[in-house]
């Protein structure tokens, strides 16, 4: 359902009187759910709600500057405080996501919850948890649906803080505004931001010049581990807890890293696979440029999901056996590259 009049009046029902709401990202969230949750905290704050956002897990430093974020709940260093949130709340807002399984430990205590779920979201697929539902595959980030939310219930609510937070999730999901995505009328939105006191330059810095030496090196050991499928435009990249460890590795170090592969000329589809020895498992990362559905091919192959060109999946075999397993899911799929 695109943001249609039913969505509006369901949501201006709902929020007639003040009410007390929880906002929920997806796991590991990144700079599209965290800008999004939070501006939209803002936002309910601002209609004398009683908003909070609870994340499932902690996220990495460079976004450990977005405003509110030292006000939000992480699931794992907060557990009894956040169970009684999410069962004393009258609404759950889910947001960048649309599948119960992406937050994780917080899925059993969202499902049993007794209040209403409402979801905004981009991506393909949802699931059918929420009795409202703002869900678009073709909006380029979850923040440009909330910039369309609020311009449409009060165009007067813009802060610099909102529009920070909504700046930074539209520049983070649109590969700073060159994913085919990038409309015109997402430019027209961050022109807004910028007017409302988001600040571009400074939140281009925060976000990727604020690099640690140690993430360099990494890169470095990413970029020599990089292959090439032979006769094929695809590339994937590894990298071992052992490697990880040499660079002091840090939640959000290995982020944007598989977009080096599709930097290659004429490279079509990018992977890399990151051990994880404490979660027993191989986090993937795939990219594509054009035709080629990574959605499909990780809801497929690896029991992820995610975008048409940008998606994620998993492995529970050792990082050897994952090489192998992707080299034959390629040569199941190579037809649709000749
Ligand atoms: P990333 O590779 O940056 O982790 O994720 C790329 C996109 O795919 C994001 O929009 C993310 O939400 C989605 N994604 C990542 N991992 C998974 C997964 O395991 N399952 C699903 N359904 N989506 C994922
Ligand atoms: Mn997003």
């Amino acid at each position: 359902m695109t943001m249609n009049k039913d969505f509006i009046a369901g949501l201006q029902e709902r929020l007639h009187s003040p009410q007390k709401i929880v906002i929920i990202p997806h796991k590991n969230p990144d700079g599209d759910a965290l800008g999004s949750t939070l501006a939209w905290m803002h936002f309910l704050r601002k209609k004398n709600h009683d908003a909070l956002v609870i994340s499932p897990n902690d996220y990495p430093d460079f976004l450990k500057w977005l405003p509110g974020e030292d006000q939000i709940l992480i699931y794992n260093h907060n557990e009894e405080t956040v169970k009684e949130k999410i069962q004393n709340a009258d609404l759950i807002f889910t947001l960048d996501f649309n599948s119960l399984g992406r937050i994780d430990q917080l899925n059993p205590l969202v499902s049993d919850a007794k209040a209403e779920k409402i979801m905004i979201d981009h991506h393909e697929e949802p699931d059918h948890y929420a009795t409202l539902m703002y869900s678009d595959p073709r909006m380029s980030s979850t923040c440009e649906m909330v910039y369309k939310l609020i311009e449409t219930l009060d165009s007067s609510a813009f802060t610099p803080e909102i529009a920070s937070c909504l700046y930074t999730g539209i520049m983070t999901d649109t590969g700073s505004f060159r994913f085919p995505s990038t409309t015109a009328e997402t430019h027209k939105a961050i022109a807004h931001l910028i007017k409302e006191g988001a600040d571009g330059t400074a939140i281009h810095q925060n976000i990727y010049d604020s690099s640690s030496f140690n993430r360099l090196k990494l890169l470095g050991i990413a970029l020599s581990n990089l292959n090439q499928i032979p006769n094929l435009p695809i590339v994937y990249i590894h990298l071992t807890q052992r490697e990880l460890n040499s660079c002091d590795y840090k939640k959000g170090d290995t982020e944007g890293f598989v977009n080096y592969g599709l930097s290659l000329n004429g490279v079509l589809f990018s992977c890399i696979m990151i051990e994880n020895e404490n979660e027993g498992k191989i986090k993937m990362s795939f990219r594509s440029k054009g035709d080629f559905s990574v959605n499909d091919f990780a809801r497929n192959y690896f029991d992820g999901g995610g975008h048409h060109n940008a998606a994620g999946g998993m492995s529970t075999d050792s990082i050897e056996k994952t090489i192998i397993r992707f080299k034959q899911a390629v040569e199941e799929i190579k037809n649709q590259f000749q």
